[in-house]
């Protein structure tokens, strides 16, 4: 027996229904928004990480799933996307286009954490980028299209979590301060957050332990070192959120697991999640593109966690995107199959799914098998009905049936649908 790999897993019928429906839905509101989709590869070089999401993170530090290719080439399988979609835009010159590029993607990412509900070695983002766009308006927009998909998903009640970490110019006092607040009480930090506290203070608010997530509650807060530029993108930003409507809380603390974030930093928690309930995060990266040796250049994004997404969209949009099971066609005998084959052609042309169902022992067999798939709808075709150039038609939950002609079924099954 092989089984998959610990840590990921296999996407089953008919649950890739669910998924499928949540790409489609998450394609149609970027391409509203003027997003366009952009495919980066799930190799990359280990660098790109090192330098982008940082040495002192969690995901670089320890999650990194890094190897030496045959060709002696130091690679990993990506992380996160936000640092493949930024070497790809250094890469091509989008830059040169001018104007603002905004991209999405949709994919596979890897950290090896320690699995458990809602985490996985293997897990898929859904993430879109907003590149060469430094105004505020831009952090908006990408709220607003977040919740706009959001509630197309049917999430109701759902708030984001936001912050400013400031930028390298303001940054460091905050930092001082920080480290100044934290050293008396550096027994308090195990061996990691003292790490942190050495290399980034900032991870140290990000940290999951009890006591330390306690002593971080009444330390300095980032939005009190901004400087002026900082402070009024801040506020511009929520201006601009209040008047969409959008929900939000301030949340002095949140850092976010990735470096390079500079300003708008943010993040969703959704309820039914268990311990892993961030469904969402992101924020603004005015650095990333530079700090990787491109040209200056303003960014911001976010990444969902579709797995997690999925695990908790509502019963409402979960229901339509498992409907239409196909619609089963039964010959009654092998000299009907020809007749069965042309009459499942047929509808299909009309858009209409099925499959023609010839189980060995028999049609009742069949009519069982399409049951428990949950087919609505049978399509029943003997000799009478090849000879009569029609169809019965069995309701398989109402348990009725009715005689149609071939030509009037395709439209005699789309009523029956719609009536469901
Ligand atoms: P990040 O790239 O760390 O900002 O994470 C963005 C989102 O990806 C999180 O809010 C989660 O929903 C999701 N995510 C991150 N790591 C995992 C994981 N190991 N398994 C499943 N989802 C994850």
């Amino acid at each position: 027996m092989i089984n998959a790999v610990k840590g990921t897993r296999d996407l089953l019928p008919p649950d890739t229904r669910v998924w499928n429906r949540v790409e489609e839905t998450a394609r149609e509101v970027f391409r509203l928004y003027g997003f366009e989709e952009i495919r980066t590869p799930i190799l990359e070089p280990l660098e790109l990480f090192v330098r982008s999401v940082g040495e002192a993170s969690d995901i670089v530090h320890k999650e990194m799933y890094a190897f030496t290719d045959r060709g002696d080439r130091e690679v990993c399988l990506r992380p996160e996307n936000t640092a493949g979609v930024a070497r790809a835009y250094i890469e091509h010159g989008l830059a040169r286009a001018g104007g603002v590029k905004k991209l999405y993607y949709i994919g596979p990412q890897f950290r090896y954490e320690r699995p458990q509900k809602g985490r996985y070695r293997e897990f898929r983002q859904i993430g879109a980028e907003v590149l060469g766009a430094a105004d505020p308006a831009s952090d908006a927009e990408v709220l607003v299209m977040l919740f706009d998909f959001l509630r197309r998903l049917g999430f109701t009640g759902l708030t984001v979590s936001l912050n400013s970490v400031g930028t390298e110019e303001c940054r460091p006092r905050y930092v001082e301060a920080l480290r100044d607040y934290l050293a008396p009480h550096i027994a308090v930090l195990g061996p990691d957050d003292q790490r942190r506290l050495e290399q980034n203070p900032l991870r140290v608010l990000d940290s999951k332990d009890p006591a330390v997530k306690s002593l971080v509650s009444s330390a300095p807060q980032m939005l009190e070192f901004l400087d002026p530029p900082s402070a009024a993108h801040h506020e511009e930003m929520l201006r601009l959120l209040d008047a969409a409507g959008i929900p939000y809380k301030i949340e002095p603390r949140l850092v976010r697991g990735l470096d390079y974030y500079t300003r708008t930093v943010f993040e969703v928690t959704a309820a039914g999640l268990g311990a892993q309930d961030a469904l969402l995060g992101g924020g603004r990266y005015d650095r990333l593109i530079s700090d990787l040796g491109g040209p200056k250049t303003a960014g911001i994004g976010f990444a969902i966690g579709e797995d997690r997404l999925v695990d908790v969209v509502s019963d409402s949009f979960r229901a339509a995107a498992l409907e239409g099971v196909p619609v089963a066609v039964i010959p009654l005998s092998p000299d009907d199959r020809g007749y069965a084959f042309a009459l499942a052609s047929g509808l299909r042309e009309r858009g209409i799914s099925c499959d023609v169902q010839t189980a060995a022992k028999g049609p009742g067999a069949g009519l069982k098998a399409a049951e428990k798939r949950g087919s609505r709808l049978a399509v029943l075709a003997g000799e009478e009905e090849r000879t009569g150039r029609s169809a019965v038609v069995k309701d398989l939950i109402k348990r009725t049936q009715e005689k149609v002609s071939a030509e009037s079924l395709a439209s005699y099954i789309r009523e029956r649908e719609k009536s469901q």
